[in-house]
């Protein structure tokens, strides 16, 4: 800490044509500071914040990331704070005026020889963990089955040492909801999807009322099921057979022992990284979001599309306002069409629903220094790397395709990673700025703080400090390889992250549930 306080007033500027940058002191800077280029201060300076590097007129387009982030509401003099009451929001990018696959590039060269130790399912598909999921149709059994859990951790789980958990697949959906509405299909594919994760790689076991609308052969059809199997898979709480409370825990905990003694057969066994789906996401974000901890993880994106992997990007809301560089990046022009497709159709959700874009950022991201939702969008892609994309994933499918996808999601930490589940990840990488403890019962979230004072400060939540990126005392590529060789070791078990340690593990949360009944 006494080396970082002892930092000579600093600030990042990430592209040439950038009329602000960033302060870096902890604390930010007072009125008066010179800093080593010249540039004196004219007004406090918050930590993470925009200062002004020239003097601008109001209308002015103000540039980050070689980008126009907003254009100066009123006269800024150079060394100014620039903030919200002093920037105008610029227009989303049209999408009807978006090149298709001009600029795709050329693949990046393929790494080969990294492995790490999973669990290979039927499927074909590979866990990181090893885990009994519980899937529910409905609310109503949701503490039935939390209960169930309890005595199964308690009374069952120790007899078999190589299952890692036994989790219940809770949420709100399955009655009192119009089950054919429009959208419908979006929180029901993402129930029987979540249900298929690899990190839950049995036979599926599924626990119902009876009554409820989301009726389980609509959820998991026969045929949907990952194992041939004439074994029952369904507990009924209204059955007739169920004569008490108990006698319908007895007959989970009876099911649950079946699929137990079957996973606890598997053994971790080298399988190749191209195995992986990792699913990126970011909250909490803050100004240096989009110069250290997103451009790491990119990196590390870029070297697991090499490695043969699936990266998943996603939060539509925070990649709308950079879709033009997105589509430009599409490995073809199905692929320039899918993103436009996904973006027009949550453009309609959030008109339907009476707001805008300008919803997000949230009032921590402004407090980080994240002025609107372009800049936070700019230095969200960050965490895209720069490989093709190719292939967009809708929200609650499931995919089996490598390479770097667009997974079309919400920002909500929660309802992001649920659909990055349901589409198959084994494995989340979470930058955040402000700092959250944020975390998945299905699979690992390791989590890249993007300054190291939150780093320093929750060093037992927080597991990579991409700080160092900021103040030079590490490059963007060394941060990268070193969450690269993180993710190896996590997804094999070799190393815990803070959230499972601490059993940090948030809900899930469906997606656009359509009108409730
Ligand atoms: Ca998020």
């Amino acid at each position: 800490m006494a080396e970082r306080t002892k930092l000579n007033p600093l600030y990042v500027q990430v592209h040439p044509a950038d009329t602000v940058a960033i302060i870096v002191n902890e604390g930010g800077l007072p009125a008066g500071t010179t800093l080593s280029d010249g540039l004196t201060l004219v007004e406090s300076i918050p930590e993470a914040h925009k200062v002004a590097l020239i003097d601008m007129v109001a209308g002015t387009p103000i540039l980050r990331y070689g980008s126009v982030i907003g254009y100066a509401a009123r006269d800024i003099a150079k060394g100014s704070w620039v903030h919200e009451e002093c920037m105008r929001l610029p227009d989303p990018p049209s999408l009807d005026a978006l090149s298709f696959c001009s600029t795709a590039q050329d693949a990046l060269p393929p790494i080969a020889g990294y492995t790490f130790d999973g669990f290979l399912n039927e499927d074909g598909s590979v866990g990181t963990k090893n885990i009994l999921g519980i899937t529910t149709t409905v609310q109503c059994v949701a503490p039935t089955v939390d209960y169930a859990v309890r005595r199964i951790r308690a009374e069952i789980l120790p007899r078999y040492p190589y299952v890692d958990d036994v989790i219940a697949l809770t949420h709100t959906y399955g009655c009192g909801v119009a089950i054919q509405a429009p959208g419908s299909e979006i929180p029901i594919r993402t129930l029987r999807n979540l249900s298929l994760n690899p990190n839950l790689g049995g036979m599926p076991m599924v626990v119902s009322l009876g009554c409820e609308k989301l009726q389980p052969a609509q959820l998991l059809p026969a045929s949907t099921l990952p194992v041939l199997s004439s074994d029952p898979y369904v507990v009924r709480m209204q059955d007739e057979q169920h004569q008490s409370f108990e006698q319908m825990v007895t007959a989970i905990l009876e099911m649950a022992e079946k699929r137990l003694v079957e996973l606890n057969r598997r053994r971790r066994t080298a399988r190749p990284a191209s195995d992986l789906v990792v699913g990126l996401q970011c909250g909490g974000s803050d100004a240096f979001s989009g110069v250290t901890a997103n451009p790491a993880v990119g990196y590390a994106s870029d070297l697991l599309v090499r490695a043969g992997a699936t990266v998943l990007f996603s939060e539509v809301t925070e990649v709308r306002d950079a879709i033009h560089l997105l589509t430009a990046r599409a490995a073809n022009e199905q692929v320039a069409q899918d993103l436009i497709r996904e973006m027009r159709w949550y453009d309609a959700y959030l008109k339907r629903g009476g707001v805008d874009r300008s919803a997000n950022p949230t009032p921590g991201n402004k407090s980080g220094g994240l002025t609107n939702v372009v800049e936070k969008a700019l230095g969200s892609i960050a965490k895209a790397g720069t490989s093709a994309i190719c292939g967009v994933v809708p929200p609650g499918e499931r995919t089996r395709q490598k390479g770097l996808l667009f997974a079309a999601t919400p920002a909500s930490d929660f309802i992001c990673g649920t659909l990055q589940l349901a589409a198959s990840m084994n494995l989340c990488v979470f930058t955040t700025g402000r700092g959250t403890p944020y975390g998945l019962a299905m699979a690992p979230v390791i989590k890249v703080a993007s300054r190291s004072t939150l780093a320093d400060r929750w060093h037992d939540l927080i597991d990579v400090d991409a700080g160092v990126i900021a103040t030079g005392k590490a490059t963007i590529e060394q941060v990268g390889e070193q969450i690269f060789q993180m993710i190896l070791d996590v997804a094999s078990g070799r190393k815990k992250t803070w959230a499972d340690h601490w059993g940090l593990h948030n809900d899930l949360a469906l997606f656009n549930p359509a009108p409730v009944t």
